[in-house]
């Protein structure tokens, strides 16, 4: 097979198997085909559409029943989500926190906002989220307890607040082993499950394994409400604390402001949780599509050598938010001619991301050896996914 070939067989292969769609085919498109005008308009209609109004509550209501989180909390975004998992996972300034290097950048960010250093962790081909075998084998090298009965790392000095996994593309990591990592070297887990709604590892919905757990509901998103996020946790005391810190901290009264600590304004207006009530009815009928799209795809790519489509791992149940192909062999040069190629075709595609630890602010960053985030940095290519695409 002759490298040269590979672009324009790909472009066959994405024209093969969305032979109904005509013109530019993007990556990710929101669709509205429910009740969300019914309730935007409500919104509208009666004025409620800022910080109160019942859309806010019945969204955290409905998130938690779907995702069999005791608690939701709504925010302004996915960021601030993390933000505030951090804060209350009790992460504090000159912490570390444990993380992959092969993420959207918010997770570095936010660790970033509680003064905490972002330290990378490498990932498993088999999920291309945090790999639990490699975080053991690393941690026996650099963790060491102290008489506070915290892990720290032994070549900064730092404490190990918590870890960070990320569920890529939809795709959950192997939590289990992860959770007896966790529990041996006494880390707290809070996950980045900004990308998972709708996805589940044996069965539980993802965000709902660690202390705390962030969703964001931003437009490129597999539900969106414009912009927005949530925090899933099974504690009552974080939620309220939660709840508390992300509505400026005000104390209930009344006619008083008063306010008992530094709070923020990471509130989810009405309208965009009328969005979200009615996006997350038609959650169920997205996964099946994007499920009909991932199998055609399954199908046509599997003749193709020289790439092959990611598929979830055996323990998993995906949403497949964005699918992915990768290169069999790692080649900056080749994935940008694909690249090239295939956006020019008219059908997006892009590249995974930067990893964090070549990012200006964050390459100084403590971090084990990478060889899996470098190599996927290189060969993975994400196609068009939009649940859209096979309605
Ligand atoms: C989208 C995303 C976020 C942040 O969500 P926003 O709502 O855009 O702030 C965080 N982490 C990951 C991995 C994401 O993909």
């Amino acid at each position: 097979m002759n490298e040269l070939q590979l672009p324009s067989r790909i472009v066959e292969a994405l024209q093969q198997a969305l032979p109904d769609n005509q013109g530019f085919i993007s990556l990710h498109e929101p669709t509205f085909r429910g009740n969300e005008w019914n309730y935007v308009k409500e919104c509208l209609d009666t004025g409620w559409v800022s910080s109160a109004g019942k859309y806010v509550e019945d969204f955290e209501l409905k998130l938690a029943e779907y995702t069999g989180s005791p608690y939701a909390i709504v925010v302004s975004n996915g960021t601030s989500a993390l933000h505030v998992c951090l804060m209350l996972a009790g992460v504090q300034a000159n912490d570390e926190v444990l993380m992959p290097s092969l993420t959207f950048v918010a997770t570095a960010n936010a660790v970033s906002y509680c003064g905490a250093v972002p330290h990378f962790i490498d990932v498993s081909p088999v999920t291309m989220g945090v790999d639990p075998i490699a975080l053991d084998h690393y941690l026996q090298d650099i963790a060491v307890y102290k008489d506070d009965g915290a892990v720290y790392n032994k070549q900064t000095g730092r404490r190990i607040a918590a870890i960070v996994p990320m569920h890529t593309f939809g795709h959950p990591v192997d939590l289990d082993p992860l959770m007896e990592v966790c529990e041996r070297y006494r880390i707290t887990l809070v996950e980045d499950a900004a990308e998972s709604i709708g996805s589940y590892y044996k069965g539980k919905h993802t965000g709902t394994f660690g202390k705390l757990g962030a969703v964001s509901f931003n437009g490129n998103k597999i539900i969106t409400t414009g912009g927005g996020g949530a925090i899933l946790t099974s504690d009552e005391t974080l939620a309220k604390a939660a709840k508390h810190l992300t509505t400026t901290a005000k104390l209930p009264h009344r006619w008083e402001f008063h306010h008992d600590q530094i709070g923020y304004n990471y509130r989810m207006p009405n309208l965009n949780a009328a969005l979200g009530c009615a996006q997350l009815e038609r959650l169920p009928i997205m996964l099946e599509q994007k499920r009909t799209l991932v199998n055609k795809y399954a199908a046509i790519f599997e003749s193709i050598l020289g790439v092959s489509l990611f598929m979830e791992p055996s323990f998993a149940s995906s949403n497949y938010w964005l699918n992915a192909i990768v290169l069999d062999e790692p080649s900056f040069e080749l994935r940008d001619q694909i690249l090239e190629v295939v956006n020019n075709a008219g059908l997006m595609t892009r590249p995974i991301w930067t990893p964090m630890h070549e990012l200006p602010m964050f390459k100084d960053c403590p971090s084990m050896q990478l060889p899996v985030t470098n190599r996927l940095a290189a060969s993975v290519i994400n196609i068009p996914s939009s649940a859209s695409l096979c309605s």
